[in-house]
């Protein structure tokens, strides 16, 4: 991986995908006049230095996604989010 980045993404391509599109929809970077960035957003900070927080949202994202197919082979509903 190039670029200032701290982390590594352990996830596969569409779950890169995925977290992009929700990254462009949170992101409030700042940027300069010529297109730079002057101040960047929590998200972004988060990702690019926070090896943590990166596992801990591919985790969730994970337990959640079994959590609703488990939900949708049961019929049942496990929770109410
Ligand atoms: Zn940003």
């Amino acid at each position: 991986m190039s670029g200032p980045a701290d982390t590594e993404w352990h996830g596969n391509d569409a779950e890169a995908e995925e977290l992009k599109r929700a990254l462009n929809r949170n992101c409030q970077c700042k940027y300069d006049d010529f297109g730079s960035v002057s101040d960047m957003c929590v998200v972004h900070k988060a990702l690019l230095k926070d090896q943590r927080f990166l596992d801990g949202l591919l985790f969730v994202k994970r337990m959640k996604r079994q959590f609703t197919e488990a939900e949708r082979k049961s019929g049942k509903k496990w929770h109410s989010i």
